[in-house]
């Protein structure tokens, strides 16, 4: 079996986004564009009112799917169809934007840790225009599975351990997997063999990949991988929480324009068009 090894890493940055909430941005910078179909990974941590009041007043999306995970706190989501949702600590929307939605998401708290994890996966051109569809899982639906000793991982999307996550018909077929390791654990996991992916850790620091080729990774660093089957993972001293995620690469044009993205630019033009005049989500 071939072994994945680690071919970039890269550090979060800070950014405001929104109505001014302070984020890490780990995919979608000028260090890392994108992982296709990842484009873009946002990290939200931070127990200062301040930082995230503001939320995400109405925006649109177009042309690929939303994921948030929430570790701590909670977001309210709403959208233009009259379509709402509280996303707590634990729960994933999967929001499949397609064609186009206008919606919101609000802090549902005035005070304490908001913390979470905001994903954008592309889709496929033949998709782009696809009717909108929601995921949304609480978190008792998501299955916890021992990969080893002191390892375990929730399984949000795509199989691991033999468990499969609540997440249905997604069609680049994501691994979404939320691990933890003890201090001083090891385990491999299985990934399919031609799909992109990339770790991130947000807690503690790992080992990934064996050998003269293995890389340590810290909090709030990704590590793109190399194709292959296995991936090696081991902690020293410190535990470690990360994300796993992995996907069907695309390898069509990206034409990116905010919350657009679409094959082209002419594309992108008719995605603002259809917003301005009111014709969108509709
Ligand atoms: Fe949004």
């Amino acid at each position: 079996m071939s072994q994945r090894k680690v071919v970039k890493v890269v550090s979060g940055q800070a950014v405001s986004d929104g109505a001014g909430v302070r984020l890490k941005r780990v995919i979608g910078t000028p260090q890392l564009d994108q992982v296709d179909p990842f484009l873009m990974l946002d990290e939200f941590k931070s127990d200062r009112a301040d930082d995230y009041l503001a939320g995400f007043p109405d925006h649109p999306h177009r042309g690929f799917e939303t994921v948030t995970y929430m570790l701590a706190g909670a977001m309210r989501h709403q959208d233009h169809a009259g379509n709402q949702g509280d996303l707590v600590a634990g729960s994933v929307q999967w929001m499949t934007a397609g064609r186009g939605i206008i919606h919101s998401e609000m802090p549902r708290q005035q005070d304490g840790l908001m913390w979470g994890f905001q994903l954008w996966i592309n889709l496929p051109a033949k998709d782009k225009m696809t009717a909108p569809r929601y995921q949304d899982i609480p978190a008792d639906r998501i299955p916890e599975t021992a990969l080893a000793p002191g390892v375990r991982a929730r399984v949000i999307a795509g199989e691991a351990g033999g468990v499969r996550g609540p997440v249905e018909g997604i069609v680049t077929a994501p691994v979404y997997l939320d691990v933890r390791m003890d201090a001083r654990s090891r385990t491999s996991l299985s990934l399919t063999s031609g799909h992109s992916a990339f770790v991130y850790v947000y807690d503690g620091a790992v080992r990934l990949g064996t050998g003269a080729d293995a890389r340590d990774v810290t909090a709030g660093q990704a590590a793109v991988l190399s194709d292959g089957e296995g991936l090696d993972v081991e902690t020293s001293d410190s535990a470690a929480r990360f994300l796993v995620l992995a996907a069907r690469p695309l390898r069509e044009p990206v034409a990116r324009y905010g919350p657009f993205v679409m094959n082209t630019r002419e594309e992108l033009a008719q995605a603002a068009q259809d917003y301005q005049s009111g014709r969108f989500g509709t």
